[in-house]
């Protein structure tokens, strides 16, 4: 379907991008993600597997930059525009599209730290990069840690509950051991990761630091890929370390700042998934309207009945509400600094919310059809189940926001920049 867009400010330059990317969506993205759902895990990322065909597509044609800034060779887009295209990635394929949204951010956050060697060291060969040779991830859950890094509650201070990966500082140098969770999106391909340790174990969980890690040291293993029901074109698996030895400056985030960092890289992530789950969302519904249209019973398309027909606009009316939602969190939270968080978060729990709603929906009309794996639909459904657990369960994200509004709502306007 082509789509009309409510937003009316859309420049020609906007449409192009957008174009671009669908064609890159429909003609890679879509695929490829279709092929790689059906392969097991290792198979997966077995050398020769389409996996790596889109990998080097999408950074020959730099969608690995999509968020990085401009001026350290990233496409300089707008948040509005990084939306656009992210939107068309995910209806192509939302794993792939996750492998897209996790592989920038260790370089992202080296952005951040404005470190003129961490950018020349890591970030502009990142951004150079037209290969998939250079593969970023982010690692913050652990085998013993998942919600608490969310939760901000009482606990969070509590200093008999840590990180299981503890970082010491040796002279120049940081030394890390532990591990990381089975859950980390692009773990077992990633050749670098931003990583979440403890720094203070006095502090708790509160007394955490942040670090960049290139995963050819010495000490660095990887676990077997995931094996899991949804986004199995996502790769996942767990990281270890054995007295991995960084130089200090990787160490960007100490605990004087480490609250703050956590949930500007989480308002950031969720706000990103309310995007992800518009994409997904709208090729669902497309396949259900395609569907609606071409299947005949009793004589006549499924569409001509007047209950179809409002079950349809009941699943668009939940896309564009997805998407408006999703646009107006990005534009807002790419923009000031920092994020606003409980606009990220009920973007993340809404979006994914409506998006898992319409999937399931698309599913319904289908009938059995929607079953098969001949289909997208039922692919699509087991992708937006994931979604209401990754980057945080969606019930623990509400009681955090639950939290926020409680205790800090509404914002006064000097706060935010
Ligand atoms: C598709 C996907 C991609 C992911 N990508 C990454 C990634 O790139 N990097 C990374 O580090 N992690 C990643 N994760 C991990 C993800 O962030 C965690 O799975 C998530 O935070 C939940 O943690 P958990 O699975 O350990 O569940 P748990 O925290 O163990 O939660 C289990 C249940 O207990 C409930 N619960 C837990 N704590 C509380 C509380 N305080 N109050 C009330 N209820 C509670 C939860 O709601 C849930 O129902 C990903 C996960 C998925 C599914």
């Amino acid at each position: 379907m082509d789509y009309f867009d409510l937003n009316m400010r859309l420049t020609e330059e906007d449409l192009d991008m957008k174009r671009e990317a669908h064609a890159f969506a429909e003609e890679v993205v879509r695929p490829i993600s279709r092929q790689v759902d059906l392969l097991s895990a290792e198979e997966a990322i077995a050398p020769g597997s389409p996996l790596w065909t889109f990998i080097k597509k999408a950074y020959q044609l730099g969608y690995h930059t999509l968020f990085m800034p401009e001026e350290y060779g990233g496409q300089g887009l707008s948040p509005e525009q990084m939306n656009l295209v992210f939107e068309e990635l995910a209806w192509g394929g939302a794993g792939l599209a996750s492998i897209i949204g996790a592989t920038c951010v260790p370089f992202v956050a080296a952005c951040l730290t404005a470190d003129d060697e961490l950018i020349e060291e890591l970030v502009i060969p990142y951004c150079e990069c037209r290969d998939g040779s250079i593969i970023g991830c982010w690692a913050l859950t652990e085998p013993n840690h998942g919600s608490d890094y969310i939760a901000s509650e009482g606990f969070f201070h509590d200093p008999e509950i840590r990180n299981d990966l503890q970082a010491r500082r040796d002279g120049d140098e940081w030394v890390l051991n532990g591990q990381k969770s089975a859950w980390v999106s692009a773990g077992t391909i990633a050749t670098h990761g931003l990583l979440f340790c403890q720094i203070d174990p006095s502090l708790g969980m509160a007394g955490g630091g942040i670090c960049i890690c290139p995963f050819d040291l010495e000490g660095v293993s990887k676990g077997k890929p995931l094996e899991k029901i949804g986004l199995r074109d996502l790769n996942q698996g767990e990281i270890y370390f054995d007295n991995v030895r960084i130089p200090a400056s990787y160490m960007f985030c100490e605990p004087d700042y480490y609250p703050e960092m956590l949930e500007l890289i989480l308002a950031s992530a969720n706000a990103t998934l309310g995007i992800g789950s518009t994409g997904m969302a709208r090729a669902a519904f497309e396949e259900a309207l395609t569907y609606a249209r071409e299947r005949v019973q009793g004589g006549v398309s499924i569409i001509e009945h007047r209950s179809v027909r409002q079950r349809l606009f009941s699943m668009f009316t939940k896309v564009e509400t997805c998407r408006c939602l999703s646009r107006a969190v990005i534009e807002l939270n790419f923009n000031v600094s920092p994020p606003i968080p409980e606009y990220s978060l009920a973007a993340k729990t809404m979006c994914t919310e409506l998006c898992f709603q319409v999937a399931n929906e698309a599913v319904q009309l289908l009938g059995g059809y929607g079953l098969t794996r001949d289909g997208f639909v039922e692919k699509i459904f087991r992708d937006t189940r994931s979604a209401l657990i990754g980057d945080g369960n969606n019930e623990v994200l509400q009681a955090y926001g639950g939290n926020i509004i409680a205790g800090e709502y509404p914002r006064r306007a000097e706060d935010i920049i």
